[in-house]
Parts: structure tokens; C-alpha cells; sequence
């Protein structure tokens, strides 16, 4: 009885700990919005925040670095990874590949007091926001429809039909947009950042007060 208790509370090293204290912020929003330019941007600018790298079942963009971009991995490996437990949340996205949040990093950057920021789909914030009561929901808004249409056709990463999809996702990732704690509306990249991870600091600094 009491090693299960033991069990469970080192699983879950920051289940007691209240919502001042925490570090831990799931950044997500629609397709297209600028999540992974936010997310690079803080790792380039802010090297005191973690930012979880994700494991998927996707092939590698052109540049994309393995360990830093993503895990990429086989569907085998994703199995292995959901049955062993390493992953915080997964979810198939776009009804394509899957996406998962290794725990590890996670709970271990928690655990020293360090930042940390998960750059997530909807349905990965709402299991974050569900394991890990903590957890701040950030989600980041395009200026308007018109320019979320423009940065999606305009990276050209995904073809037409890829496009239509991920614009009908968004349109029901947008009316999400009030489960979560913060609203920050991505008008330039810096400043979107500079918001995300102020957050962060007020958290830590009151958690001092
Ligand atoms: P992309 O294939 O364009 O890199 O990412 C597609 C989507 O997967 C993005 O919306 C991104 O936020 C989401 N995603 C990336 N990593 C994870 C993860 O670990 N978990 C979940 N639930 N979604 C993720």
C-alpha cells in the first residue's frame, strides 16, 4: 500500500503543487498560426525554458534535425512508447500521423524548478490541462481568418487538399478558444513570444512572494 502511494506520488511529482506555481505552459492555437515560430523563437531567445521535443510517426521535413525538431519515430516504436508509459499525452493529428510528449524531460525539468513549454495540438492541451492540473493553457490567435488562410497557403508545405483539411481543423480548434487560460494573438513573432513567456516569470516570481 504504501509503495503504490510512493509510486504515485513520484509519477507525479507536481500533483499537489497549485496553479501559482506552475511552469509548465501548453502553447497551442489553429493550424497555421505561427505555434512553431513562437516555439522557435522562445528556444532561440529564452534558453532557460525547455521546450519539450515531441515524438511522431511523421517523415522528417527538409531541415528539421532529429532530437530537436522531433523524435521521429516508426508506428512500432510510437506502440512501444504509449504501452511502456513514456508518453504524457499523444493524439493522432490532422488524421494522419501521431504525436506524443515524452513525460520524462517533462517531469524532470518540473521536478528542478525549470520552465518548461509544450508546443501541442487542441487535443493534447486538453490532456495536459486533464494529467497535470498546473498546467497554464496558452493559445495563440491569428489576427484574423483572412490571415490565417494567407500563412497557410503561403508556406506551401501542404497541398491543396492537405489545405482545405487543415482549415476545416482550425475552424474547430478556433471555437476552443475560451477553454483555455490565455488568449495571445500572434501580430509578430517577438512580441507573441515575449508574452508567452512572461507568463512564465510572473509565475516564478510569485511563487517566491
Ligand atoms: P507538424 O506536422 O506541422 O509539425 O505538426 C502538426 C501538429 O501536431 C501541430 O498542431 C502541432 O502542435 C502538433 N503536435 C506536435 N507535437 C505534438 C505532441 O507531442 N502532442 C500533440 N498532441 N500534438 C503535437
Amino acid at each position: 500500500q504504501r509503495d503504490r502511494l510512493r509510486d504515485f506520488f513520484s509519477e507525479r511529482p507536481t500533483l499537489h503543487h497549485g496553479k501559482a506555481d506552475s511552469k509548465l505552459i501548453v502553447l497551442a492555437g489553429p493550424t497555421a498560426v505561427g505555434k512553431g515560430t513562437v516555439a522557435n523563437h522562445i528556444r532561440e531567445n529564452y534558453p532557460s525554458v525547455l521546450l519539450s521535443v515531441s515524438a511522431t510517426t511523421r517523415a522528417p521535413r527538409p531541415g528539421e534535425i532529429e532530437g530537436v525538431s522531433y523524435f521521429f519515430v516508426s508506428d512500432d516504436e510510437f506502440d512501444r512508447m504509449i504501452e511502456a508509459g513514456e508518453l504524457l499525452e499523444w493524439a493522432t493529428v490532422h488524421n494522419a500521423y501521431r504525436y506524443g510528449t515524452p513525460r520524462g524531460p517533462v517531469d524532470a525539468a518540473i521536478a528542478a524548478g525549470n520552465s518548461v513549454l509544450l508546443e501541442i495540438d487542441l487535443q493534447g492541451a486538453r490532456a495536459v490541462r486533464r494529467a497535470m492540473s498546473e498546467a497554464r493553457l496558452v493559445f495563440l490567435l491569428p489576427p484574423s481568418w483572412d490571415e490565417l488562410v494567407r500563412r497557410l497557403i503561403g508556406r506551401g508545405t501542404e497541398d491543396a487538399a492537405e489545405q482545405a483539411r487543415r482549415l476545416q481543423t482550425a475552424k474547430l480548434e478556433l471555437a476552443a478558444q475560451g477553454e483555455f487560460d490565455h488568449l495571445v494573438i500572434n501580430h509578430d513573432v517577438g512580441d507573441a513570444a515575449r508574452e508567452v513567456v512572461d507568463l512564465m516569470e510572473i509565475r516564478a516570481a510569485s511563487s517566491i512572494a
